[in-house]
């Protein structure tokens, strides 16, 4: 990924998401990758196999070079992680990192300075990968911020997790997120606005196809209609990229279909009357079409918790009364739906939907515990946050899986993961590119 090259007293380097190979300066040279020897008492690769005990993953300039029960030889640099689990660093597949995820309501965060959205984003990335989630995937972020947040962690300037950007997202006039300044309108302005992101290096066009929790806009309607969101998507496909759309209600989803989408977000049945009704003929389209789905469970749990505690201390408004007396049915749907997705055979991943309202970055394992009350097993949800989400970000070549050729981005947990989900909330230590980042043992 990086193509650094010493020129003089600085450094070139070109960044990764410039499709056109422009080169552009970086003051500082980004962190080299470790050489280091792992020892894993217990090992799961991130591919869905079956753990296996007492691994040696070898690890040279950060890639990962064997792996293999060889005991290490004397001269070897080891990490002895014997006694506890080794994964591979996880992947949250769902975030929007300039924003608290402390309940603020969003159009008042907006009226922020982009200098305190883009601390916050970095305190968003650091909180992250001490949590031990070493890619963050995000769906939609204000005008430009992300991709020099990136390109700040990239040259090295600061510490932070490998990123997948989407940019300000895609959404129609007084849409859900509009703050993030993505407006756009028909076919024409979404194929300039999507060629414009991936100039500035999407790696993926993020299109909101339905309303969302955003005042003003409606979650149980769609918001572009098919030829729009064909559009955007076409411009993805045509230099390799790939497309997801928000879709909050039935409706959306047909429609991001229709429009050839790859990836749907939420994938929530939000009728018209704003009841949540489980369409199994979608399911099963969702299913056929083999796109990736993040069902996002964290964050409706942690929205309808934040409103039951208003209720509790009789501070909530009457729209939230009633937003509580559904909720607990509500999230039972989403659990039922994901549970239907996932027997039909719909990749799921991991993402939290962090940042936005109530959802923080620090607990992201909250998400995978989710998955597996959904019906998932641990090392499905532990795929869905590794292998399956690096391939679901075209990644799958360089990061995801702990196996030779790929990237050393490690967790180490106590405990066993793939038995109990809730051992990911003991993080022993985070390794980036074989570099140590965190170290609690
Ligand atoms: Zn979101």
């Amino acid at each position: 990924m990086r193509h650094c090259a010493a020129s003089g007293a600085r450094r070139i380097c070109q960044t990764p998401g410039n499709m056109r190979g422009e080169q552009r300066e970086m003051p500082i040279a980004p962190p080299q990758g470790a050489t280091v020897t792992i020892r894993a008492g217990r090992f799961i690769d991130g591919a869905g196999s079956a753990p296996r005990a007492n691994v040696t993953i070898r690890v040279e300039d950060g890639v990962i070079t064997s792996v293999d029960e060889r005991a290490p030889a004397s001269g070897e640099v080891v990490i002895d992680l014997s006694e506890y689990s080794v994964l591979p660093g996880l992947f949250n597949m769902h975030v929007h990192s300039v924003l608290p995820g402390d309940g603020t309501p969003f159009h008042e965060w907006m009226e922020l300075p982009d200098e305190l959205l883009l601390l916050q984003a970095h305190a968003n990335a650091l909180a992250s990968l001490h949590a031990g989630v070493t890619t963050l995937r995000d769906c939609g972020g204000k005008g430009s911020l992300m991709f020099r947040l990136r390109d700040a962690i990239r040259s090295g300037i600061i510490p932070g997790p490998r990123y997948v950007l989407s940019g300000h997202a895609l959404t129609i006039t007084g849409g859900h997120c509009r703050f993030f300044g993505g407006e756009v309108d028909g076919p024409e302005e979404m194929r300039k606005a999507a060629r414009r992101l991936l100039k500035e290096g999407a790696d993926f066009i993020k299109i909101f196809a339905s309303g969302g929790g955003t005042i003003g806009t409606y979650p149980q309607f769609p918001a572009f209609d098919v030829d729009e969101l064909r559009a955007a998507i076409h411009e993805a496909h045509k230099i390799g990229k790939v497309a997801s759309c928000h879709c909050t209600c039935a409706a959306s989803i047909v429609n991001a279909l229709d429009a050839g989408t790859d990836h749907i977000e939420h994938c929530s049945f939000l009728t018209g009357a704003m009841t949540v009704e489980y369409d199994d003929d979608i399911a099963r389209r969702v299913a056929d079409s083999g796109v990736y789905v993040t069902p996002t469970l964290q964050t409706m749990h942690d929205l309808d918790s934040a409103m039951v505690a208003r209720v509790d201390a009789g501070t909530a408004t009457a729209d939230e009364r009633t937003f509580v007396t559904n909720a607990r049915a509500r999230f039972a749907t989403q659990l039922e739906t994901t549970s239907r997705l996932h027997e039909l055979g719909v990749p799921l991943v991991a993402g939290s939907d962090a940042g936005w309202r109530h959802t923080r970055f620090d607990n992201f394992s909250r998400e995978l515990a989710h998955l597996v009350d959904a019906g998932m097993t641990p090392l499905d949800a532990i795929h869905a946050a590794t292998g399956r989400a690096a391939d679901a970000c075209q990644l799958g070549s360089v990061v995801g899986r702990l196996e030779p050729g790929k990237r050393a981005d490690i967790l180490a947990v106590q405990g066993d993961p793939s038995t109990d989900i809730a051992a990911l909330t003991a993080v022993a230590m985070v390794l980036q590119d074989g570099r140590v980042v965190v170290d609690r043992r």
